[in-house]
């Protein structure tokens, strides 16, 4: 039964009721561990779910353009004062609909169409609004990428340097989307400020690790920091930008009216929730058992002959290259998936395959932490991982069976925020 109970929806739409239950019963029998993924608390639930929706309110607190504000600017302001207070940051405006938007606002403040930006390169593990072209980070400005070094599939920071000094970006982006390494913020504020460019750091992964203290920060380095809301951060899907008190003005302007109208405020009673959560010492040791789960499931699949990039995990991600295991991603992430595993298929750097069917497998700890997995059962879950990768180059669907059904069980001890088993 989904939490908080939808006995309305199921009486006038039982159609999409069930499929509400259906999605609430299936995050609670598998093991999701796509690594931007997790469950939201119930007072998040609770709080996307208002009448806060009803509301237009274009502007910022004390500056709308529309009346009735009472309710929604204490709102809006105390989701900015709780990021400010939580990332210890000049500046933070919680409008942007979600991560991509956050990120164009950026570009819209501090590039003009055709201008060099500088992000890591997609299939090595940026995101496609680093410049990559399909999308209109790429097509509108002229993308310059950085790569990872082919021996040990780390940032080149060498080649940063060179690429900045030669190309001189407008706009330099740390951080990505399968880095399953620290981000050397201060390195990256060295390069930007010798060129002059405004240095960005997307913490859209990492920002629920970075305010439990299981991430260095880029407060102090990055003069704009992205994120997205409800990957580690475990908030609402949704994102904010934070600033230093010099960019303040430009990306406001550039997220209202440059590029969205009115804010969704109900997302944002919820990001105001997520963060009274994430600056609790609870959030804290949320935050440093994803790490040391994460640490603890890459040394059980390094054991069982997994091939890691980079070797290993400094944060909650772990990106595997199968190569050695005679198999792709995709068949791999589809019979994971028929084994209760939830994963997303995912370029290696340096892939030898394409990209719609590339080595790499990206997995990640946040979510079953949240459900209170500790190391204690990521050896099961490689030996689960190991078993079932086996069963697919072999096309052993009993296998997999056999597997759904064990995670199943182990899961049942583990309740999720969301969704409860009926009475
Ligand atoms: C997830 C992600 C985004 C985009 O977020 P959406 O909410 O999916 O638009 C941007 N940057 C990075 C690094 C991400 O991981």
């Amino acid at each position: 039964m989904h939490v908080p109970p939808i006995p309305t929806l199921h009486a006038a739409d039982p159609e999409l009721a069930a499929l509400v239950e259906g999605e609430a019963q299936r995050q609670h029998d598998v093991l999701r561990m796509i690594a931007s993924e997790n469950y939201v608390s119930r007072t998040v639930l609770e709080a996307t779910g208002t009448v806060l929706t009803n509301k237009y309110s274009e502007g910022y607190p004390g500056k709308r353009y529309y009346e009735g504000q009472l309710f929604i600017d204490q709102i809006e302001q105390l989701a900015i004062d709780r990021a400010k207070a939580l990332f210890g940051v000049d500046h933070a405006n919680v409008q942007p609909y979600s991560g991509s938007p956050a990120n164009l606002a950026v570009y819209l403040a501090f590039a003009q169409p055709g201008d060099p930006v500088m992000g890591l390169s997609l299939p090595m593990g940026g995101h496609l609004t680093h410049g990559w072209g399909v999308s209109a980070t790429g097509a509108w400005f002229r993308p310059v990428r950085y790569e990872v070094r082919r021996e040990d599939g780390r940032i080149d920071l060498d080649q940063v340097r060179d690429l900045a000094r030669k190309e001189q970006p407008k706009i330099m982006i740390a951080g990505g989307t399968a880095i399953p390494r620290t981000i050397d913020f201060p390195a990256f504020a060295e390069i930007a400020r010798e060129v002059g460019a405004v240095l960005v750091a997307d913490i859209a992964h990492i920002a629920g690790l970075i305010a439990g203290g299981a991430h260095p920060s880029p407060v102090g380095y990055a003069d704009v920091i992205t994120t997205t809301t409800h990957k580690t951060l475990r908030g609402p899907r949704g994102a904010m930008i934070m600033t230093t008190a010099e960019h303040a003005k430009a990306v406001d302007k550039a997220v209202f009216p440059g590029l969205q109208g009115g804010p969704h405020n109900h997302t944002t009673a919820g990001i105001a929730v997520a963060l009274k959560e994430a600056s609790t010492p609870d959030f804290s040791r949320y935050a440093h058992q994803i790490v040391a789960n994460a640490k603890a499931l890459a040394a059980a699949l390094t054991e069982r002959g997994f091939d890691l990039v980079t070797g290993g995990t400094d944060n909650h991600l772990i990106l595997i290259d199968l190569t050695n295991k005679g198999i792709g991603g995709k068949p791999v992430a589809r019979a994971l998936d028929r084994a209760g595993i939830e994963t997303n298929y995912n370029t290696v750097p340096y892939d030898q395959r394409k990209p719609f069917d590339p080595s790499g497998l990206r997995i990640g700890t946040p979510a079953l932490t949240t459900r209170g997995l500790t190391e204690a059962q990521m050896p099961q879950i490689a030996a689960w991982m190991s078993d079932a990768v086996d069963a697919a180059t072999k096309d052993d669907e009993a296998t997999l069976n056999t597997i759904a059904g064990q995670v199943r069980e182990m899961l049942a001890a583990y309740p999720m925020p969301g969704w409860e088993p009926t009475r």
